[in-house]
């Protein structure tokens, strides 16, 4: 029996890009060959990049306004230095939003000067910080969209004049936002976009080339964009995934479409998680993600009995993370309303028989 995957990554992606991913590597479009054994700079490979590239400025409305989508490696992790690495010259802002900002702070540090603007690490990270203030000299304001270990997301992009650089790898193409705001966009692909392995970086061209020191090769986004993400040999099988997974969006709709459901599957949710009187929401109700759902239970006696009913019902991958225990549900755009139907059917059925 196929489970109910909300799994916080790598996560769930939708079985007909599961189904021409697994076609793929077995053999690439009547080519004779698989997609894992051609030349990346062959003409098939060439076009799945620059399709994929394509999809993404499409879907995020950023044609023609000076961006440059990269397909790039090292996950989202390597992005925390290479943001700091292109852009910080003398001072950068960071909001510290939970345990990746932290982490991008870290980074940051060994490049320059880091203002911390704001941090809810007072409150284990329940809550995004508001009304703070970013030094008006800050070469960027660095934030993360969506919180994927404490179930947070920034529901109003703050109001700033500095360059605007966000970690969206767990609510890319989940929800609408101007994202003509942002100078920098990243994400490791496994949240949703693809499978592990390839890491997106959506840069506005005008924000590079304004830094004193060097920057390494392979941490520099204008060599990159100059290469078409073809400097070193890419990581085809994850390209080619989240290619097919952005025009499974695309068919479906676009990020209008696969918001309403998102949507409507956190309103199914959450609306369980305050009905249930076993249950409590971990993040403040104004900040709670759509894409990651995180509760405790209240009797710690009835955590067996959940887990035994959670497991019989095929429920995978809702076991929270260990800075905040309890529980996270994952729904991501792949997940269908009807797992969550499940998840909420087991929760009430939890209550009933407890
Ligand atoms: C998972 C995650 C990361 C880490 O991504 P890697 O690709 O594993 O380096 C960073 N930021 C956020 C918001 C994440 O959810």
């Amino acid at each position: 029996m196929k489970k109910h995957n909300f799994s916080a990554g790598p996560c769930i992606l939708p079985d007909s890009v599961m189904q021409q991913a697994a076609a793929a590597v077995q053999e690439l479009d009547n080519s004779g060959l698989s997609l894992i054994e051609i030349s990346h700079r062959s003409p098939a490979f060439i076009e799945i990049m620059e399709r994929a590239c394509q999809l993404t400025l499409e879907l995020l409305d950023l044609e023609g306004k000076g961006y440059k989508a990269l397909f790039l490696q090292g996950g989202a992790s390597t992005q925390f230095l290479a943001t700091a690495y292109n852009l910080l010259d003398k001072k950068a802002a960071y909001l510290n939003t939970g345990t990746w900002s932290t982490k991008a702070i870290k980074e940051a540090k060994l490049v320059g000067e880091v203002v911390e603007v704001a941090s809810s690490a007072d409150a284990n990270f329940n809550y995004i910080p508001k009304g703070f203030d970013v030094p008006s000299d800050a070469d960027y304001l660095h934030i993360t969209t969506n919180n994927t270990i404490f179930g947070t997301q920034i529901k109003n992009l703050p109001q700033t004049d500095s360059v605007l650089v966000s970690d969206s790898s767990s609510d890319i193409f989940s929800r609408q936002l101007d994202f003509s705001k942002f100078g920098i966009v990243y994400a490791g692909a496994q949240k949703n976009m693809g499978p592990a392995g390839t890491t997106l970086v959506v840069v506005k061209e005008s924000v590079l080339g304004k830094v004193s020191h060097k920057i390494p090769s392979m941490l520099d986004y204008a060599n990159h964009a100059s290469k078409d993400s073809m400097f070193n040999t890419p990581p085809v099988f994850a390209v080619y995934t989240s290619m097919l997974n952005l025009q499974w969006l695309k068919d479906l709709g676009g990020i209008k479409e696969i918001e309403k459901r998102n949507e409507a599957k956190a309103a199914l949710m959450y609306g369980e998680i305050d009905r249930n009187p076993l249950f409590k929401g971990f993040a403040a109700v104004e900040d709670r993600s759509t894409m990651n759902a995180t509760f405790t239970l209240e009797q710690e006696s009835l955590k067996d009995r959940f887990g035994a009913m959670s497991a019989d019902a095929g429920l995978n991958g809702i076991n929270g993370h260990r800075s905040v225990g309890g529980y996270r549900a994952s729904m991501y755009n792949a997940l269908p309303i009807e797992s969550v139907q499940v998840l909420v059917d087991v929760m009430k059925e939890l209550e009933r028989t407890a």
